[in-house]
């Protein structure tokens, strides 16, 4: 278990102020100045060194995704930070924590990975609904300009810098890197064909990078505490502490710092005091945020919570949104939802994005009743196959895969529902484990 010295987010639950004095004593902006000083090449090796992936769901390299950014940009065409504070993501509520309880350590980080990457102003994204959030984060980013922190020669390091935050309006899709950019620029909300990607042409068509909050927060921790620190925690191409959120049929729901690599059942017994109903209640866990398909109980229960260990079960880190559920879930009607919010989210700009997620989400309402023909699960999963990667974003796969997830581990249970209605009585899963 990561133990308190090791920890990056030490005001994770909001015990002590946000506010710069009290950031300042935790140690956030100690000798900022001499980070930078460390120069942007060997900032960039440092990260890259540390193993750090993108904790924003894909996983990317942070350390190499800076280094694709220009090495010489000009006033004319300048460079971008953009942090991604959308978290949308149903079960996603870690960047939310960091925001309240902790800004300066992403304002901080925005300096630093903004230093890095060459960059004149860092935009960080909101997402509409974190009202209160938004609030503190205008708040610490005033502060830090007072204390000459942000700004023309920022940290006294004689590099200019600007933080602005942005709000969205709440759309789920802004999440998505080029659809942010969109709605940064005052436009409609829609992702872009790539390429051109971001590092190329991004905002107002110069080079950015779009990076998580959490990539970004912990960036100057890093720097200060070594790369082979932050590397000692997880396994091999899964390093570092990550903050995972577990909700759902657990006994204590909570947002914790754990090494990365941990396995689910020492992440569950250790930090939220069990399963509810115990082990042998579980049903089936979403690892990784609603996109990611579910996992079922017995192959779940010793992964290692990592990119490589929930791949091998078919599913993904994605956010590190854990969300759990015991046999008293309607494990139909709970992937029927989902459907429910990819087809509202869905910015209709392809076909089968657009089309499909509807068509998905009436289907599985009927499966859900039982209102369906058996065939009609294998329709199903082939239309999911025809919608996933054949989208302009991930949204279309995000809508395919807990479909998929369901079909493949809960067959059996949808092919019930179906049978039973025929023969004139449906009942619950819940009812059916009674
Ligand atoms: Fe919009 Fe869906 Fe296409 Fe993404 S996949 S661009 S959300 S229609």
């Amino acid at each position: 278990m990561l133990q308190d010295k090791d920890r990056i987010f030490t005001n994770l639950y909001g015990y002590q102020s946000w506010h710069l004095d009290a950031a300042r004593a935790r140690g956030a902006w100690d000798n900022t100045k001499a980070l930078l000083e460390l120069g942007q090449d060997t900032i960039i090796d440092r990260i890259k060194a540390s193993g750090l992936r993108g904790r924003g769901g894909a996983g990317f390299p942070t350390g190499m995704k800076w280094s694709f950014m220009p090495k010489n940009p000009t006033p004319e065409r300048p460079s971008f930070l953009v942090i991604n504070a959308d978290e949308s993501e149903p079960g996603s509520c870690k960047d939310r924590e960091i925001i309240r309880h902790d800004p300066h350590l992403l304002i901080e980080g925005a300096l630093v990975a903004g230093f890095a990457m060459r960059a004149r102003a860092a935009y960080i994204y909101i997402r509409g609904e974190y009202i209160r959030e938004a609030e503190t984060l205008f708040a610490a980013v005033a502060e830090a300009y007072a204390a000459g922190l942000l700004g023309k020669n920022a940290c006294g390091s004689g590099y200019d810098f600007d933080v602005f935050v942005h709000r969205g309006a709440g759309a789920y899709i802004c999440g998505e890197e080029t659809a942010m950019i969109e709605s940064l620029e005052g436009k409609k909300g829609q992702p872009r064909l790539k390429p051109p990607f971001p590092a190329g042409a991004g905002l107002y068509g110069c080079p950015t990078t779009v990076n998580n909050v959490e990539s970004i927060a912990v960036a100057p921790t890093i720097l200060r505490r070594s790369p082979e620190w932050f590397a000692s925690f997880g396994n091999e191409n899964n390093k570092g502490t990550k903050l995972f959120q577990i909700s759902g049929h657990v006994e204590k729901p909570c947002v914790v710092e754990e090494s990365m690599s941990i396995s689910f059942r020492e992440l569950i017994e250790k930090h939220c005091g069990g399963i509810r109903g115990g082990w042998d209640n579980l049903l089936a866990v979403i690892p990784g945020g609603s996109s990611v398909p579910l996992v079922p109980a017995a192959q779940i229960m010793d992964c290692a919570m990592d990119f490589d260990g929930l791949k091998a079960v078919g599913s993904g880190l994605g956010t590190a949104a854990v969300i759990v559920m015991d046999k008293s879930t309607d494990i139909v009607r709970a992937i029927s939802r989902l459907s429910y919010f990819y087809k509202h989210e869905s910015c209709g700009q392809c076909t089968p994005c657009r089309e499909g997620t509807g068509w998905m989400w009436r289907v599985m309402e009927r499966l859900r009743t039982g209102d369906a023909d058996i065939s009609e699960i294998d329709t199903l999963q082939q239309v999911t196959k025809q919608v996933e990667g054949h989208t302009i974003c991930a949204l279309g796969d995000a809508a395919a895969w807990p479909i998929q997830g369901l079909i493949k581990h809960f067959r059996p249970e949808m092919e019930r529902r179906i049978n039973e209605r025929r023969s004139g009585g449906l009942e619950t899963m819940q009812e059916a484990a009674e």
